[in-house]
């Protein structure tokens, strides 16, 4: 099984050549041949995925504040309100898990 193929883009309709190379390459991750000759699939790639289907990971996204503490900008991962005081994650940390108790009147 050695030997480069001729394929035909589906997109461009040009033949390419899948290189015995990249065969082994599609073969080793499970790909199946590829319908689109090298430039018309980084052409794609590079399009950000304008046809729809754009997988972006937004979960980690949050919502930029000023930490009541320290000062510093950070982000939570929820909305804010504005007549209450949001922490970064230190701070949070440390008035969370600072006394022990609970209440701040044990001085
Ligand atoms: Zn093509
Ligand atoms: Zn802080």
């Amino acid at each position: 099984m050695a030997g480069d193929m001729q394929l035909t883009c589906s997109d461009c309709g040009q033949e390419f050549t899948f290189t015995a190379a990249d065969q082994q390459f599609f073969s080793e991750r499970g790909f199946s041949t590829p319908k689109r000759c090298k430039p018309c699939r980084q052409a794609k790639k590079a399009d950000g995925g304008g046809g729809g289907g754009g997988y972006r990971s937004a979960s980690a996204q949050g919502t930029p504040v000023i930490c009541s503490n320290c000062g510093q900008p950070t982000t939570v991962p929820f909305e804010p309100r504005g007549d209450r005081p949001v922490y970064c994650r230190d701070c949070y940390v440390a008035r969370k898990g600072g006394g022990g108790g609970g209440r701040s009147a044990a001085r």
